[in-house]
């Protein structure tokens, strides 16, 4: 065995098509969440018992074991907790692009977004964000209705009010 050709270069990607087909049943706390979600509504439930906001819901506390039932609709708005800022390309995401988990306000809970709208070098911790949403005559029972969350010109949140969440 002779080595006539030269190495080729490093191989730094590679697309592999992968798919998953799969059916999901909700229940009745997500369908509720869900139909908000088509109305261009996000709620959450909040516990009878600690007060704490569950987004999206599950249908019970998993600290107390009690049943939530109270809706509770949430403005939209919410808080940057963490981030990341990804260079590398993604299917549809031009690098750099950010992914940050967001505390809705009025919600005890975070939830992971894409930000845009913005240089990824002004994104940080406590920047009050809003969801941005497609058209109306495209709004589905799907939390993709949200296509992103933009900055909003409001001063920071106080890191008192998300340090449990970081
Ligand atoms: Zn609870």
């Amino acid at each position: 065995m002779s080595e006539t050709a030269e190495a080729p270069g490093p191989v730094t990607i590679v697309e592999t098509p992968i798919h998953l087909d799969y059916k999901f049943t909700p229940g009745v706390a997500q369908s509720r969440f869900l139909r908000a979600l088509e109305r261009g509504e996000i709620t959450g439930q909040r516990c009878p018992k600690c007060q704490k906001v569950y987004v999206p819901p599950r249908g019970a506390c998993s600290m107390c074991g009690v049943a939530t039932d109270e809706e509770v609709k949430l403005s939209g708005k919410g808080t940057i907790t963490t981030f990341c800022v990804t260079q590398i390309p993604s299917p549809g995401l031009v690098p750099p692009y950010v992914t940050a988990w967001i505390r809705l306000d009025g919600s005890d809970i975070t939830s992971m977004f894409l930000i845009q709208e913005c240089d990824p070098a002004e994104v940080r911790l406590g920047m009050r964000v809003e969801a941005v949403w497609v058209e109306e005559s495209e709004l589905v029972p799907d939390l993709g209705n949200i296509k992103y969350f933009r900055p909003i010109d409001e001063p920071d949140a106080e890191y008192e009010t998300y340090k449990d969440y970081v």
